[in-house]
C-alpha cells in the first residue's frame, strides 16, 4: 500500500492517489454517518464517547503510520494529514484526538523508540490505547523548554515529579509521551522524554478544562508525584527531549493546518447550503452578488490552505526540508479558518449567532488553532529564523 502513497511530482498537490483517495472518503463517510449526530451532544457534553473512539480503532485511522507487523496501517503522514482534514469538516475535537495520537504520540515512537518499545506499545496504540504528549506546564508554554518537571535517577528507574497542564486526550490516555528535565544544571540540555502509562505508581490525571471550543476534546492537568518510569522507558536519549519536542512538533503543526482546513471546509460547506435556501427579498441570498462574493473569498482561503498544508505535508513525506512551509501552513490556515467560520455565521445572519444551528460551534472550535502546538507568534518566529537562516 505504502508504495502506491506518494504522488508523482508532476501532479498537483491535491491530486490524490487511488489509496488516498479512497481512506479519505472513506474517513469522511464515518465522518457523516457516526459523528455527525452526536457533535451537538459530544459538544454539550464534553466527551467523546467510549465507542466512537473505538470506532476509529476499528477503521484503522488511530495507527495510519505504525507498521503493518505491529497491527498498524503502514501508510504515510500525508494519510494522517487527509484523515484529520476529513473528521474536523465534521468535528474538530474527534479530529484533534486522531491527530494527537498519530503526528505526535505515533510518530515520536516511530522516529526515536526502540524495537522493544514499538512493540510494547504500537499494538496497543493500533487497536485500543489512546496516547497524549505532555510538554506545556503552567509556567512553560511558548518558552517550552523552561518546564519545571524533574526527572530523578533513581538507578532503575526515573522518578518524574511536576505538573504538566493542556494536555489534550489525557481523560482518555493510556500512554503518556511526558517531556521532564532530568538534568537542570544543563537547561535545555537536560530535557528528556518518557513513556508513561497511565497506570504507574505516582501518576494521576488532574482537572479537566472547562473551553471555549473543541470542548469534547479532553484537556487535563497531569499531576506526577515522584512517578516511577523504568530505565527502559526513556524515549530516544536522556537529554534529547528538547530535540523530539521540537522535531515532533513541527511535524505536528501540519496536522493542526489539516484540522483548521476541515474546519473551515466543514463551516463553508453549511454556509453555500445556507446560502441556497434562504430567501429574502424574494430569492435565495446566494443570488445577491455580495453573497456570492463572500463565498468566492472563502473558498479562495481554504483552498490557499489546502494547498499549503498539502505541501508541508509531502514535503515530509519525501524528507525534503519542511520546517518554514509547516509553520506557514498552521498560520495560515488557523487564520482562513478564523474568518470563513466568522463570515459563515454572518451568512447564517441570526440564525448563526444561536445554538440551534451548527456553525457557532465552528467558529469556537477554530479559535485554538492560532493557540496550540505553538501560537501565531511562535510560527512568525520560526518562519522568520528559517529566512533569515539562524536555524
Ligand atoms: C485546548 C488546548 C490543548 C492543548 N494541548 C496540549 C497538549 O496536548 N500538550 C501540550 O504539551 N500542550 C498543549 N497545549 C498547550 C499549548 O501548546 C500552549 O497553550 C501554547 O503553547 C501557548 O502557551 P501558553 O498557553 O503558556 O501561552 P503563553 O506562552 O503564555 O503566551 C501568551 C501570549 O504571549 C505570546 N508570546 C509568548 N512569548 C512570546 C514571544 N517570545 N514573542 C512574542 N509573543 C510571545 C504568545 O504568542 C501568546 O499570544 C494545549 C493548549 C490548549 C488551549
Amino acid at each position: 500500500m505504502a508504495e502506491t502513497l506518494t504522488a508523482p511530482r508532476s501532479l498537483p498537490l491535491t491530486d490524490l492517489s487511488e489509496d488516498e483517495r479512497m481512506f479519505a472518503d472513506q474517513v469522511r463517510q464515518f465522518a457523516e454517518e457516526r459523528v455527525r449526530p452526536l457533535v451537538a451532544s459530544m459538544d454539550r457534553d464534553a466527551a467523546i464517547p467510549r465507542d466512537l473512539i473505538d470506532a476509529c480503532f476499528d477503521l484503522g485511522i488511530m495507527g495510519i503510520e505504525i507498521p503493518e507487523k505491529h497491527g498498524g496501517a503502514g501508510a504515510t503522514f500525508f494519510m494522517s494529514v487527509l484523515v484529520v482534514e476529513a473528521l474536523a469538516c465534521v468535528d474538530a475535537s474527534l479530529a484533534v484526538l486522531v491527530d494527537v495520537q498519530n503526528t505526535l504520540v505515533n510518530n515520536a515512537i516511530l522516529r526515536w523508540g526502540t524495537e522493544s518499545q514499538q512493540s510494547r506499545y504500537f499494538p496497543k496504540l493500533a487497536s485500543k490505547w489512546v496516547g497524549a504528549y505532555a510538554l506545556s506546564e503552567a509556567g512553560s508554554g511558548s518558552d517550552a523548554f523552561a518546564l519545571a518537571c524533574r526527572a530523578v535517577d533513581e538507578g532503575d528507574h526515573f522518578e518524574l515529579t511536576g505538573r504538566k497542564l493542556w494536555i489534550t486526550n489525557a481523560a482518555e490516555a493510556e500512554l503518556f509521551i511526558v517531556l521532564a528535565n532530568a538534568d537542570p544544571a544543563k537547561g535545555y540540555k537536560g530535557i528528556t522524554a518518557f513513556l508513561v502509562e497511565r497506570s504507574f505508581p505516582g501518576f494521576t490525571v488532574g482537572k479537566k478544562e472547562d473551553k471555549l471550543g473543541i470542548r469534547a476534546s479532553s484537556t487535563c492537568e497531569l499531576i506526577l508525584e515522584g512517578c516511577r518510569v523504568p530505565k527502559e522507558n526513556v524515549l530516544g536519549e536522556v537529554g534529547k527531549g528538547y530535540k523530539i519536542a521540537i522535531e515532533t512538533l513541527n511535524e505536528g503543526r501540519i496536522g493542526i493546518g489539516a484540522q483548521m482546513v476541515g474546519v473551515a471546509q466543514g463551516a463553508f460547506e453549511h454556509g453555500v447550503r445556507y446560502s441556497q435556501e434562504r430567501e429574502q427579498f424574494g430569492r435565495p441570498i446566494a443570488d445577491f452578488q455580495a453573497v456570492q462574493f463572500q463565498l468566492a473569498e472563502l473558498a479562495t482561503e481554504i483552498e490557499a490552505s489546502r494547498l499549503l498544508t498539502y505541501n508541508a505535508a509531502r514535503l515530509r513525506d519525501t524528507r525534503a526540508p519542511f520546517i518554514k512551509e509547516a509553520a506557514m501552513a498552521k498560520l495560515f490556515a488557523s487564520r482562513a479558518a478564523e474568518h470563513v467560520t466568522s463570515k459563515v455565521v454572518e451568512v447564517y445572519g441570526g440564525n448563526g449567532f444561536t445554538r440551534e444551528y451548527p456553525v457557532e460551534k465552528y467558529f469556537r472550535d477554530q479559535k485554538v488553532g492560532q493557540i496550540y502546538e505553538g501560537t501565531t507568534h511562535m510560527q512568525l518566529m520560526v518562519i522568520a529564523k528559517q529566512i533569515l537562516g539562524k536555524m
